[in-house]
């Protein structure tokens, strides 16, 4: 293929896009493929020769297509959304026409600029104070693993990347039981080890960390011999959506000199609503935030929103500069790649720019208060189902239920529930565990979801376990 056949296959791209998400609604959310059947329609040699751009499209329809879980379905209400609206989806197209590589300046003005510029926009749509500078990470896992890096390095005097662990006295950090993995992994990727993150109990409707608990265990550790180094917070957990106390954790980091990351990956989005701001009251006096627009604002996987108040203590702990990396005679420019763990970049911010001109903060608003409103409406409903729990109540569009027939093991019937849901195919859910309870969660988050689309969960809710309990 060459550029010179390009517009005819860019417009059937674009055509196919339209009609992909015009139909959504007909095809099952999640796929419905058996382990191993992609796999064995692919040839298991590469051909030598070339084959017709023709061919490979009707293959990439009858056996990729139908292996897809359908994301951007509507009726998508699994894990968290990773929302794709279409005036990003075109500037990431346009992006991965010019496909260029902006781990420096020099490498795409633009794009550097651009990403100051937009991290600036999302910084006051979210409300928070000047003060805190943005840099675009490819995922809230690696913008976590960053913060760590920085709270090991501040707590041994900028030293660990010199010298390494050995012979310090064993660090620690904080966090409560409901934050993501990714915190796990940045852990054991730090260096410092599972043992030394210590997981404080929560405690309240919202599950936050107990302070009181976090001090009594940051000064127990003291006394030990410990270094404590941070606290991980979340906000909006990604089980049930548990809030920690931002104010009180940073309280209680600052007494002690401890960094703090605050992890609203999901939740973040929501901030540029006032109204949901008290879940992270508190978050201005934070030394890292992220959360992502990839999950529910629109800026299709990935883009992650870092934001930090001391860049220089990011630069410090992730900045090298090899001679080929070196951009001279310029002044006053940002290389974000000093920023972040990797060094290629994509031109991520351009989507962003799309994204918040083609539909305003206020329109990003409404769709988040819709999706809030109706995620809440539905819990209220499903409360009155008989044998229906509502374990955890909504945070902002996402709460937790399980079902409980007379005579049977309620995790056992919510799974089953669940797999019956899922083979249907209109609505996709996930499961977590939650007070020792199997439970289904729901989310609202998908950049298409109608109030039809939640009452259409609703349905396929109650005739499932209507269908179950008559089998
Ligand atoms: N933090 C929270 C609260 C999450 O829910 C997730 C993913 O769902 C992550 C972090 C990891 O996000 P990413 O895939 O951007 O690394």
């Amino acid at each position: 293929m060459r550029w010179s056949d390009f517009p005819k296959w860019g417009k059937w791209a674009a055509d196919w896009a339209a009609q992909y998400h015009a139909g959504l609604r007909d095809r099952p959310v999640r796929a419905q493929t058996k382990p191993g059947e992609v796999l064995a329609a692919l040839p298991a040699s590469p051909p030598d020769a070339p084959q017709p751009i023709e061919d490979v499209i009707a293959d990439f329809e009858r056996i990729v297509v139908p292996g897809i879980t359908h994301w951007q379905h509507p009726r998508f209400f699994a894990y968290f959304p990773s929302n794709a609206s279409p005036a990003a989806v075109l500037a990431d197209n346009l992006v991965t026409a010019m496909a260029p590589q902006c781990m420096l300046w020099q490498t795409s003005p633009a794009a550097t600029e651009m990403e100051t510029r937009m991290m600036d926009w999302l910084r006051q749509g979210l409300g928070l104070p000047d003060g805190f500078a943005g840099v675009i990470q490819d995922s809230a896992s690696s913008a976590t693993l960053a913060a760590v890096l920085v709270m090991r390095e501040r707590a041994l005097n900028w030293d660990g990347n010199a010298h390494g662990l050995p012979g310090q006295k064993p660090l620690r950090v904080y966090c409560s039981d409901e934050v993501h993995t990714s915190v796990d992994r940045a852990i054991w990727v730090a260096g410092i080890g599972q043992a030394n993150l210590v997981r404080i109990p929560t405690q309240g409707p919202l599950r936050s960390m107990n302070v009181a608990a976090l001090e009594t265990q940051i000064q127990a550790d003291l006394d030990a011999g410990y270094l404590p180094a941070g606290i991980v917070a979340c906000v909006g957990g990604t089980g049930t959506g548990a809030c920690d106390d931002i104010a009180a954790t940073c309280t209680v980091a600052r007494k002690y000199g401890l960094y703090t990351h605050v992890d609203a990956a999901w939740a973040g989005s929501a901030m540029i609503c006032p109204e949901y701001r008290s879940l992270w009251a508190g978050v201005d006096q934070a030394d890292s935030i992220v959360f992502n627009p990839h999950k529910w604002l629109g800026t299709q996987f990935d883009l992650s929103a870092h934001f930090v108040k001391s860049p220089e203590a990011l630069t410090q702990t992730l900045a090298i500069q090899p001679e080929y990396l070196k951009t001279h005679g310029a002044d006053g420019i940002i290389n974000y790649s000093e920023w972040s763990v990797p060094l290629g970049r994509r031109f991520r911010a351009l989507k962003l720019w799309f994204l918040i001109r083609a539909y305003g903060l206020d329109g990003l608003r409404q769709m988040i208060r819709n999706h809030v409103t109706w995620a809440q409406a539905l819990a209220e409903k499903l409360r009155t189902v008989p044998d229906m729990e509502i374990v955890t109540d909504p945070v902002l569009s996402l709460f937790t239920f399980r079902w409980v027939p007379t005579g049977r093991d309620a995790d056992q019937a919510t799974l089953d529930l669940l797999t019956a849901i899922n083979d249907d195919g209109r609505i996709y859910l996930t499961q977590t565990r939650t007070q020792g309870k199997l439970v289904i969660r729901f989310q609202a988050g998908q950049f298409d979801c109608t109030e039809d689309d939640i009452n259409t969960a609703f349905d396929v809710i109650t005739e499932t376990a209507a269908k179950l309990k008559d089998a």
